[in-house]
């Protein structure tokens, strides 16, 4: 075990990789001050029920907090909520902040997370246009439900799918656009997308794809009314809520010599950056991956806790854990989405269970010349996690397919590659 790592840490980002990487700094033994710094004014909180549960009920924030705030002052780490970094000096190993201090750090955590792409739409300021990425985007959007009868969500990735799930549930009628051919067409591809697209069609959910939107039209009062599709349609909103994608919050470090990945930090498999004494955890980073030969963006809860937990590993000299498979889940109606792995459009896409049954558990296999990249279940959680330690193996594909076959007695046809 090494001496106990000391000096400053300053975290920059208070939300679930920041937080997480306080705490596992102190549960390691660092003995030096920790500085956890946020933009957002409370505590730090988990967003995955903002799109889901709270969304649909009245919820308490403090249901969603990574930890009380009693946990912070036994941990010993100082909050500066409220304050965002404006810039980061290398040279002198310093943040700058809004209020204008300067915080001088020994280790540095970038933890920034993402923010949400918005489109240069004419409209998109009108009142009635939501966003949602904090617990103050959907406050704002929980206030506008009583009463509400129809809704547009522009944006057919997990959030506008999770977005249309919950508000269809609360009664509201939804039209969902997007310029894909189909729902989570880009992370799931087309035969998984025609699965959703049963989910919200059989519920009353109108998709309308290949298409963009052109503009948000107000009424009288200048509120949205209205979207105008590029065709010239018009569907009718009295709420529209715009989830196109994030881009990672590095802004702020832009006149830095940081290694940039199309906009996210670029870091190892343990969270270090390209300046000494830099780490990043989280929605931020790009992370090198061996087998694809490039960085990858894991923009996933589970993602923002285990590289947390590898920066402080890293700074505190515990020795490492193998590497976790990045795994996310998504809900939508009463359909649970888990996938564990890492596929691309490449891979070759294996079934066991209909698709043609929307509402039948699914498990799909991705397979890589072979090798099984990634899986993902619906409605399959054991399954999943007896077939998920078959990732980076070399798997027969008509055992996989065969729901006669035990996942649990399927042996790899040959060791993983290294
Ligand atoms: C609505 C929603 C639903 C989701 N559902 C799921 C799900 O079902 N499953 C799943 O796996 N994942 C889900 N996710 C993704 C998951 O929440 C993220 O992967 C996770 O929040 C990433 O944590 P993070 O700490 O890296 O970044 P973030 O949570 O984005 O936090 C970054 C923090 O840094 C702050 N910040 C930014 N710039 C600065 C600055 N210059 N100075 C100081 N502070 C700054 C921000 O204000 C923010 O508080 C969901 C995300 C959203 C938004």
């Amino acid at each position: 075990m090494s001496a106990p790592a000391a000096g400053t840490a300053v975290i920059v980002g208070a939300s679930l990789a920041g937080a997480t990487a306080a705490f596992a700094l102190r549960e390691r033994g660092f003995d030096g001050e920790i500085v956890l710094v946020g933009a957002e004014p409370g505590l730090p909180y988990e967003r995955p029920a903002l799109s889901k549960g709270y969304l649909a009920s009245d919820m308490p924030t403090d249901k969603l907090l990574v930890r009380d705030a009693d946990a912070y002052t036994e941990h010993q780490i100082t909050l500066r909520l409220g304050d965002a970094a404006t810039a980061l000096d290398a040279e002198r190993r310093s943040v700058s902040l809004a209020s204008g201090d300067v915080l001088p750090y020994t280790h540095l955590v970038i933890g920034t997370g993402a923010s949400n792409a918005r489109p240069p739409i004419p409209g998109i300021d009108l009142p009635g246009v939501h966003q949602l990425r904090t617990t103050a985007d959907a406050d704002s959007l929980r206030a506008e439900l009583p009463g509400l009868r129809n809704a547009v969500v522009v944006g057919q990735g997990f959030i506008g799918c999770e977005i249309a799930a919950t508000l269809t549930t609360l009664g509201v009628a939804v039209t969902a656009v997007d310029a894909v051919p189909g729902p989570l067409w880009g992370p799931l591809g087309p035969q998984l997308s025609g699965l959703v697209r049963r989910w919200h069609t059989d519920r009353g959910v109108r998709l309308v794809n290949d298409i963009t939107v052109s503009a948000f039209l107000p009424d009288d009062a200048s509120r949205v009314r209205a979207v105008e599709l590029a065709d010239g349609r018009r569907l009718d909103a009295d709420l529209v809520v715009v989830g196109v994608g994030v881009r990672p919050a590095t802004r702020w470090l832009q006149d830095t010599a940081l290694h940039l990945v199309r906009g996210a930090i670029g870091v190892d498999r343990d969270g270090r950056t390209n300046l000494p004494g830099v780490y990043a955890a989280g929605d931020v980073t790009a992370t090198w991956d061996d087998e694809l030969d490039r960085h990858v963006r894991h923009e996933h809860w589970a993602s923002a806790i285990d590289q947390a937990q590898r920066v402080a590993n890293a700074i505190t000299g515990t020795p490492q854990p193998d590497a976790v498979l990045p795994s996310f889940w998504s809900d939508q109606y009463d359909r649970s989405l888990q996938y564990v792995g890492s596929h691309d459009a490449d891979c070759d896409i294996v079934l066991r269970g209909d698709p043609n049954q929307p509402d039948a558990p699914l498990l799909a296999f991705f397979l890589r010349a072979g090798r099984l990249a990634a899986v993902l279940g619906v409605d399959s959680g054991k399954d999943l996690r007896r077939a998920q330690r078959l990732v980076g193996q070399q798997v027969n594909p008509a055992s996989l397919s065969d729901p006669t076959v035990d996942l649990r007695r399927l042996v790899p046809v040959a060791p993983a590659a290294h």
